[in-house]
């Protein structure tokens, strides 16, 4: 979080109290000052206090307890007033130092003004110890508030008031504004604080990687040397019918010479949070054969960030955090380069069957060996790819399973039935400017939006839904054509390799069985992706005329194609043509699609 640090100076002794804000628009709201228990100031305040003993007495209490139990909003807060005091740099106010359960020593400084109108766990502990509450943020378009009244703190946005010179301002731009003021006058820092805290990774079991420590009696704590790095988890080990890890059973592997003094020591048992493996297995994957190291940095350079990352949205928290955080460190350490480990995420949806997740607890899981035994491999991933985005949950449904599988027949068939004329045509594409009849241009056009749409559907939005969707309308636009020449024919191949190649990535085998029968020896796995041709992309236009009372007024070039309804709606939206018609009465309209539309007015 972003926020200020503070400096309050304590009277009497030679030290100060590090406060870090995020809301220094607070500032003059502060009445008190609360020291965690586990600060190091505690220890110097006791040792000048005559109720030194309580003091020490009360720390000892609280630490006792559990940190969660401490912090949360709700519970009885209890402190201890030290009899300290300290000044506000910023309104040299003089204020009370207490001990408080509820502030902890991982977060922040461990020490925190104390500004009871404006934050609930302050608050709650100045109603106890009946420390004053005083409002310097009122809430927008409300009455003001009353410390005598309120019945809990005001956390949220308002005006500033009780606050010197800056009276009136709106909160975020006091923030703004007390910051800088702060910083310019040298009473604090700007500072970006991260809540880090210290992450317990050993667990006691055998899946894991080991803890490189070995203890010693003479020497403590030593970490293995690098070059016996890395420790192997022990193959012989037996799981333990009632849980827990067999390692500190295998005398052979726990006991070891200390790596320092050679005396016999012992290796640590417990191993590693898998979390930890998981937060930069993929450096690893990049240079699996390195022996000497984690992974080779030229390696790791190479590959490394990853492209597109999947998984499920139960990762987006813990797993990818740490993930990035590893990287990162890793990149300051300079081992790798890449700052960011993934450059993209997707998070796929579930499967829904019958209105609930599929899990094998809920017994509406479908057996995938089944669909295959009936349908095969390719159906089951058409269906699962067809049926819904990535993204998105998808809905099992036997029909779509059944469509998708109709939709593979349809295809073997297309091609089976046309296969000797196919294999006999051309594989030369016939750039469209050689085409002569307007349905050669219009499949010409179909074939290369395919491509254009597949390519964009797959790479860039990761819809492969509507990929599918274009490739059926390919397979329907092939199955009405009737070629008659060599022209229509090599085009009909063209079309069908197109398809074959784009839905290949779908349905694999189907495409590659059908792509031999079109005559090939080289795998279809092994051709090229398609490049749409921009020519063919373009769109086709053609000049209408138009007759007004049976004379030529207007000639307007329009895309070619266009319905009778389209055509007549260009036309007399047609700025020329509006003003031809300008007060006049329209009595008739004829169209001819591609050519003319005569019109019949009355003035
Ligand atoms: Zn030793």
């Amino acid at each position: 979080s972003e926020g200020v640090r503070l400096s309050f100076p304590v009277e009497g002794i030679d030290a100060s109290i590090e406060v870090f804000t995020t809301r220094i628009d607070t500032i003059y709201g502060a009445t008190f000052l609360s020291l965690a228990p586990e600060h190091p100031l505690v220890e110097a305040l006791a040792s000048r206090s005559s109720d030194g003993d309580d003091i020490r007495k009360f720390v000892e209490e609280v630490i006792r307890r559990r940190e969660i139990e401490r912090s949360a909003v709700g519970n009885e807060k209890k402190g201890y007033f030290t009899g300290f005091y300290a000044r506000n740099p910023v309104t040299g106010e003089r204020l009370p130092i207490w001990i408080a359960d509820y502030v902890l020593m991982e977060y922040g400084t461990g020490a925190i003004m104390g500004v009871p109108a404006h934050d609930q766990r302050d608050f709650e502990f100045a109603r106890k110890y009946g420390l004053e509450i005083r409002v310097v943020v009122n809430p927008p378009e409300e009455e003001k508030l009353d410390p005598a009244t309120m019945d809990r703190a005001f956390e949220g946005e308002g005006y500033q008031c009780n606050s010197g010179p800056f009276d009136g301002l709106p909160t975020s731009v006091a923030i703004r504004r007390m910051a800088e003021w702060v910083e310019s006058e040298g009473m604090g820092k700007r500072e970006v604080n991260y809540r880090l805290r210290d992450w317990l990774i050993s667990r006691q079991r055998y899946w894991g990687a080991p803890i490189p420590i070995v203890y010693c009696d003479r020497c403590g704590i030593v970490p293995v040397p690098e070059e016996d790095l890395p420790v192997l988890l022990p193959l012989d080990a037996h799981l333990l019918p009632g849980g827990g890890s067999p390692l500190p059973e295998l005398e052979e592997w726990v006991n070891v010479p200390c790596p320092q003094c050679g005396a016999p020591a012992k290796r640590e048992t417990d191993t590693m949070d898998t979390f930890i493996c998981s937060s930069w297995y993929f450096l690893r994957f990049c240079s699996p054969w390195t022996d000497k190291a984690p992974f080779g940095k030229e390696d790791v350079d190479y590959w490394m960030p990853v492209d597109q990352y999947i998984g499920g949205i139960e990762h987006a928290c813990l797993h990818l955090i740490y993930a990035r955080f590893f990287t990162k460190v890793l990149a300051d350490m300079g081992m790798v380069s890449v700052r960011e480990p993934f450059a993209a995420l997707l998070t796929q949806g579930m499967v829904i069957k019958d209105g609930a997740k599929m899990s094998k607890s809920k017994g509406n899981v479908v057996d995938p060996d089944e669909i295959m035994k009936t349908y095969g491999a390719d159906t089951a991933r058409l269906f699962i790819l067809f049926a819904s985005p990535p993204h998105k949950d998808l809905e099992w449904s036997d029909r779509g399973v059944q469509g998708a599988h109709r939709f593979l027949n349809r295809l073997f068939r297309f091609v089976e039935d046309n296969e000797e004329k196919l294999k006999g045509a051309s594989t030369e594409p016939v750039p469209i400017g050689n085409l002569r009849k307007k349905e050669q241009r219009e499949l010409k056009r179909i074939i290369h939006g395919t491509i254009q749409a597949v390519t964009r559907d797959i790479e860039v939005e990761r819809q492969f839904n509507t990929g599918v969707a274009r490739l059926m309308e390919l397979l329907n636009a092939l199955s009405v054509y009737e070629p008659k020449d060599p022209v229509d024919w090599s085009l009909m191949r063209e079309g069908v390799e197109t398809l074959l190649v784009c839905l290949s990535p779908y349905t694999p085998h189907v495409c590659e069985e059908l792509w031999e029968k079109l005559g090939h020896d080289d795998m279809l796995a092994e051709t090229e992706w398609p490049e749409p041709d921009p020519e063919a992309l373009a769109e086709e236009e053609v000049t209408i005329v138009v007759q007004v009372n049976g004379k030529v007024r207007e000639s307007i070039n329009v895309p070619a194609g266009l319905s009778e309804e389209n055509l007549k709606e260009r036309v007399l939206t047609h700025e020329g043509v509006r003003r031809r018609l300008e007060g006049k009465e329209i009595k008739k309209v004829i169209v001819v699609p591609d050519k003319l539309v005569s019109l019949v007015v009355k003035d």
